[in-house]
């Protein structure tokens, strides 16, 4: 995709720190961590959306994510890593070439993810489960 910033990255086009590269994923420090050491792992294939990422590359990302995630722990003194991937500008996609944050954790670190817990009806759950599950089995011949 010509005019991907995460295209040029893996391009070379534009500089990036890179930690690792194989045939299918590339990984790199964002520019603008939430902490020191936060890792960006992305496919070499262009996709705007994860969903359309092919299952071994979709693992790799997962593998390589995970693996950097304890290489940060070991390496920073982090304690913990969330991996969080956002699919669509409401989600808080901005780059839209689909990529896995590694974001490494400390206790003290004062970040908060800004997580609600809404509650159910009685029944709600159950009427939603089933709207749901009926559109997954159609999205599998899909
Ligand atoms: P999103 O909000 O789309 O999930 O995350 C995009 C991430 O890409 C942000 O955390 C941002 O700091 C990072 N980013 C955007 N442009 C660049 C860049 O040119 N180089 C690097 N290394 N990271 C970038
Ligand atoms: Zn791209």
């Amino acid at each position: 995709m010509s005019n991907c910033i995460f295209c040029k990255i893996i391009a070379g086009e534009i500089p990036s720190m890179k930690l690792y590269e194989d045939e299918l994923v590339y990984a790199f420090l964002d520019i603008a961590p939430i902490n020191f050491g936060h890792v960006l792992v992305i496919p070499k294939e262009h996709h705007e959306s994860a969903s359309t990422i092919p299952e071994a590359t979709a693992g790799r990302m997962m593998k390589i994510g995970t693996r950097l995630g304890i290489a940060l722990k070991r390496a920073l003194d982090y304690d913990a890593y969330n991996l969080h991937l956002a699919d669509g500008k409401a989600a808080g996609q901005v780059v839209m070439h689909a990529h896995l944050h590694v974001v490494p954790r400390g206790v003290d670190d004062d970040f908060r993810w800004n997580w609600r817990q809404k509650q159910y009806a009685d029944g709600q759950a159950a009427d939603l489960a089933e709207k749901v599950m009926n559109k997954f089995k159609v999205s599998e011949q899909e």
